[in-house]
């Protein structure tokens, strides 16, 4: 399959109605959604809409295949062994929170969870809630000057009692990719489980979670051109087979007495209640068509115009870029500091040139703080990013520094 960026771009609904013409350079935050997820959503609330699992009727059974369709769909992005290993959450947050739920509650007082400092909040707070619950001890993986996650740090860190790491694959902050193969060669060593945040990197093309050695990966729909309400964790089998349910409701369950119940096998265990069905038959149309993009290509054109960008922001003396300034290791995100101006104002008049960027802490305060910063403006690339949305940023920097100083 050829890649062509202009014809891709055409894909998106929302940029070719834009008008005036939209530079969306918040990929980070929210990708615009592919027409193949949103055609998904509406012809299955047209044709298919019931609710799943439980009905008899010929509308159940085609929205329940739908449905799991969707999963096998995640399962072959993901590389999984099996559709089972696949879960349906609300999105990245929903899924890391069942984790420090479900598998949490198999840890006890002093087990050590070790994460970073450049960890999103979502994969930060729901550990020190468990902290809280359970009196395990979290250790924070520290950073390096330019910002990345320090593993040189990781052999001294390592004790016995770590039962897991937990990182992220990709910084929203710096786009910086971690080295997966280090971090599972330490935790092996001491038998600790992985996990990876995968929020900014499944935008970038599908991941080999078997591939990786890893045991658990959460994502969101909304960040990888699908719909929003929806997201996926993936967890080995065995892994998720030893893991106590965390909500409790209809379609989780086995035999049910006022004395107690029974719990049905993952990924079913792990969904109580009505899930966002077609958000997950749109999230699996969208999923099905990235497994299929040319990637190589994709790749050369996100690293092109992050080229484009780093350039245009090092040329500046008043600008400074958080995090890794080279191409390695990296995905197309980039946050930057522009001496005495606030991200807020500097989002509002790029809005003004058609610019969206993104401004404050990116929910990674500690992150964020590693620079001596409250705040950072960030500009996020995606596969539809063109030369103009970069050279109209750029364009643009130079009306802020005239409006703001
Ligand atoms: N982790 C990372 C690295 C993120 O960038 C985000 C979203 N900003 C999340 C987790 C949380 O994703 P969501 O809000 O979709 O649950």
């Amino acid at each position: 399959m050829s890649f062509d960026p202009k014809a891709l771009r055409a894909e998106f609904p929302l940029l070719m109605l834009a008008q005036p013409p939209l530079h969306y350079l918040d990929n980070a935050a929210t990708s615009q959604i592919h027409r193949s997820a949103l055609k998904a959503m509406s012809d299955h609330d047209m044709f298919q809409r019931a609710n799943i699992m439980r009905g008899t009727h010929r509308l159940a059974e085609a929205a329940t295949a739908a449905y799991e369709d969707a999963r096998a769909r995640a399962a072959h992005f993901l590389n999984a062994a099996t559709p089972d290993e696949v879960v349906f959450t609300s999105g990245a947050t929903a899924a890391l929170n069942l984790v420090a739920h479900s598998f949490g509650d198999t840890l006890r007082p002093g087990d050590e969870v070790m994460l970073s400092l450049a960890e999103h909040h979502s994969n930060l707070v729901p550990w020190q809630l468990l902290r809280e619950r359970r009196g395990i001890v979290l250790r924070f993986l520290p950073l390096t000057a330019d910002g990345r996650i320090d593993l040189a740090a990781l052999a001294d860190m390592l004790t016995p009692r770590c039962r897991l790491i937990a990182l992220t694959h990709c910084s929203n902050v710096t786009g910086a990719i971690t080295d997966v193969a280090t971090v599972v060669a330490a935790a092996h060593g001491v038998g600790a489980r992985v996990l990876l945040d995968g929020a900014q990197q499944v935008q970038h093309g599908p991941v080999d979670v078997q591939g990786l050695d890893i045991d658990f990966y959460a994502f969101s729909g909304h960040k990888c051109y699908g719909p929003n309400g929806i997201g996926v964790l993936w967890a080995r089998g065995e892994v998720l087979a030893a893991m106590p349910p965390f909500l409790g409701g209809g379609g989780m369950v086995g035999e049910v007495t006022p004395e107690g119940s029974t719990f049905a096998r993952p990924p079913q265990r792990f969904e109580a209640g009505t899930p966002a069905i077609a958000q997950a038959v749109g999230l699996g149309a969208v999923l099905a068509w990235l497994s299929m993009l040319p990637w190589r290509a994709i790749r050369a054109h996100e690293n092109e115009l992050l080229r484009r960008l780093l350039a245009g922001l090092r040329g500046r003396s008043d600008i400074r870029i958080l995090g890794p300034v080279d191409l390695d290791a990296r995905q197309p995100v980039v946050s930057f500091d522009i001496a005495g101006l606030h991200p807020h104002d500097v989002c509002q008049v790029l809005d003004r040139h058609g610019v969206a960027l993104r401004g404050g802490h990116h929910c990674a305060q500690p992150l964020i703080r590693h620079f001596g910063l409250d705040g950072a403006n960030r500009a996020s690339i995606a596969m539809y990013t063109t030369q103009a949305d970069i050279d109209a940023l750029l364009d643009g920097l130079n009306d802020v520094v005239a409006v703001l100083r």
